[in-house]
């Protein structure tokens, strides 16, 4: 299929294209020179007056995977009011709200305009399920990180100082599981976890039995990932998330980043883990501590984790805080243990305007947006569903843009919260072109993808979302609404070259891939025989269960990486 895009204002950050009048072209799912396709054969998308960007990328949303359908299976009741017809042959029919069942979820992010979503936690062991619901993703791109932060195998290399074979079973658990990269959650929680400890584990605290600490298992996985020149940063959520007084183990944590003018060390859903004070009633926001680290250190880069009020499902790989939260929350939780490999705790929640610690949540959220100086180091996420469904990025995108309804929106919070907060001093707005380069142009460079993703240049892949937004006309500062409103439905959705939204509505399902690294040497035999005899001694399952095959993604898409 071939199409011409004419007349938009285009926004692709990665070409330093800034609201220039331009003509997008397509061919075989590729972006291509004008001059490349037939006119009298192409379709023409009239595109004057509107915004063109490249597809939307969520470098961190909790899609797919056990714990993912653990969440649903929880917010049963939702279901019954969010579901949605299938019409055959364009759409299935979908459910869920706040965790949407996968087809839902594939639809919901292309009618904003996203084509690529990162499914941030799989416990490897688990990763087939969670390769088989990214299988039933439509329409977006997708890759999944593994846990990696309290695998006995790989802390028993760990406490052995054995470097080497750290890496091997490394580069082999990205090769078995079909991955993308490496995700630490709260670094050795889940084996304290095991024994009921583990809650506010430090950053330098001692992981017993082992003679490591959370500190160490980052610094080495960090050189590990640079040694194997994996695509993307090491991605840690830090020690001790939703604790208040958390801001200074962040602060230690970002130290532990390897120096470098690249980013070595990706921070998410820093939100939760910027806290100020020691109590909840005394509760603070740590957010300019951090971003000032941040600001000064070109080798950490961040995600937000935005919370937005109403009802949220938290799930994470740090079991003991989710224990925690169950006792504050009250209503629902799970708990799940993954043999030798992870921990997760799942607990609904909901998030009140007047109370103190979820507003300040609010508010140091969009502290951290707003404070990162440099926009292609900190990226929008609410941690879908931990801190509202991704549903809500047209909002958040609007808040960034405006101050007028930043302090619409103070007025309706708790008053002691605003008070605490530093955001009704901040006065910036993030221009179109910052909110493309923090909602596709910077996720594309962090995944190691830009060169095919994230942009509009020559020899991209066809993603490519236009909104009705007059950029010459709306001053976004006053008109939020028109910014929610366009962001939330997209006038067009193109995914590798198909129109697969149109005027906010799915037309096509087709055409997504799932990206995992892969390495041209595999691992010595050697090597291989001593994993067996392991996973005798820690698995229920044997090695040659546990490699998942290619033929099981839907369609695998390898990145091929030195090392
Ligand atoms: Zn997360």
């Amino acid at each position: 299929m071939e199409i011409l895009i004419k007349n938009g204002y285009v926004y692709d950050p990665l070409n330093k294209v800034n609201g220039e009048i331009m003509d997008i072209a397509i061919k075989d799912g590729k972006i291509v020179e004008s001059s490349e396709i037939n006119l009298r054969k192409a379709k023409i998308i009239d595109a004057s007056r509107k915004v063109v960007m490249p597809g939307g990328i969520d470098i961190h949303s909790h899609v797919a995977g056990p714990k993912v359908n653990t969440g649903r299976i929880m917010m049963v009741s939702e279901h019954y009011r969010s579901y949605m017809r299938s019409h055959h042959p364009l759409r299935r029919s979908g459910t869920g709200k706040y965790t949407p069942s996968t087809f839902l979820t594939g639809y919901r992010y292309a009618r904003m305009g996203w084509t690529m979503v990162v499914e941030p936690a799989s416990p490897p062991l688990k990763t087939r399920h969670t390769h088989e619901e990214l299988n039933d993703i439509p329409i977006l791109d997708k890759a999944c990180l593994i846990l990696v932060d309290s695998n006995r195998i790989l802390l028993n290399y760990l406490d052995r100082k054995d470097h080497d074979g750290c890496k091997m079973f490394i580069k082999w658990l990205l090769m078995a599981t079909k991955s993308y990269g490496l995700k630490l959650v709260d670094p050795g929680t889940a084996v304290l976890w095991s024994w009921g400890k583990g809650y506010g584990l430090d950053v330098d605290d001692k992981i017993e039995p082992y003679n490591i600490t959370p500190g160490d298992i980052i610094k080495e996985l960090c050189k590990i990932r640079a040694e194997l020149k994996l695509p993307h940063p090491i991605h840690l959520h830090c020690n001790r998330l939703g604790i208040p007084g958390n801001y200074e183990t962040t602060l230690k944590t970002m130290k532990y980043a390897p120096a470098d003018d690249k980013v070595t060390l990706h921070l998410t859903h820093l939100q939760f883990n910027a806290y100020a004070g020691d109590s909840w009633a005394n509760i603070g926001t740590g957010s300019e501590t951090l971003t000032k680290y941040v600001n000064a250190n070109n080798n950490l880069s961040i995600d937000i984790g935005q919370i937005d009020f109403g009802t949220a499902v938290t799930m994470t790989a740090d079991a003991p805080f989710e224990f925690a939260l169950f006792h504050m929350a009250r209503w629902k939780w799970t708990g799940i243990d993954v043999e030798s490999e992870a921990a997760a705790g799942i607990v609904p929640y909901k998030y009140k305007k007047k109370n103190l610690v979820n507003a300040l949540q609010w508010c140091i959220g969009l502290e951290l947006a707003l404070l990162v100086k440099d926009p292609w180091r900190v990226m929008i996420t609410t941690d879908h569903p931990n801190g509202a469904p991704f549903t809500r990025y047209p909002k958040i995108i609007a808040l960034l843009m405006s101050r007028r309804f930043r302090e619409k929106m103070f007025a309706k919070l708790n008053r002691r919260s605003v008070k605490r907060a530093v955001l009704p001093s901040i006065e910036r707005e993030y221009s179109l072109y910052e909110i493309a380069v923090v909602t596709r142009a910077a996720p594309a460079r962090l995944l190691g993808l830009d060169n095919i993703k994230g942009h509009l240049g020559v020899g991209a892949d066809a993603d490519v979302a236009i909104y009705d937004l007059n950029p010459e006309e709306i001053d976004f500062s006053k008109d939020y609404q028109s910014v929610i409103k366009a962001f939330k439905r997209a006038l067009y959705t193109i995914k590798s070259g198909n129109v697969v939204v149109e005027n906010g509505k799915v037309i096509n399902d087709s055409c997504s891939k799932t990206f995992y690294v892969d390495f041209k040497s595999p691992p010595e035999e050697q090597f291989l025989n001593e994993l067996r005899e392991e996973f005798k001694r820690w698995y229920t399952i044997e090695l040659a269960n546990y490699v998942i095959n290619e033929s099981e993604l839907g369609h695998a898409k390898p990145i091929y990486v030195g090392g």
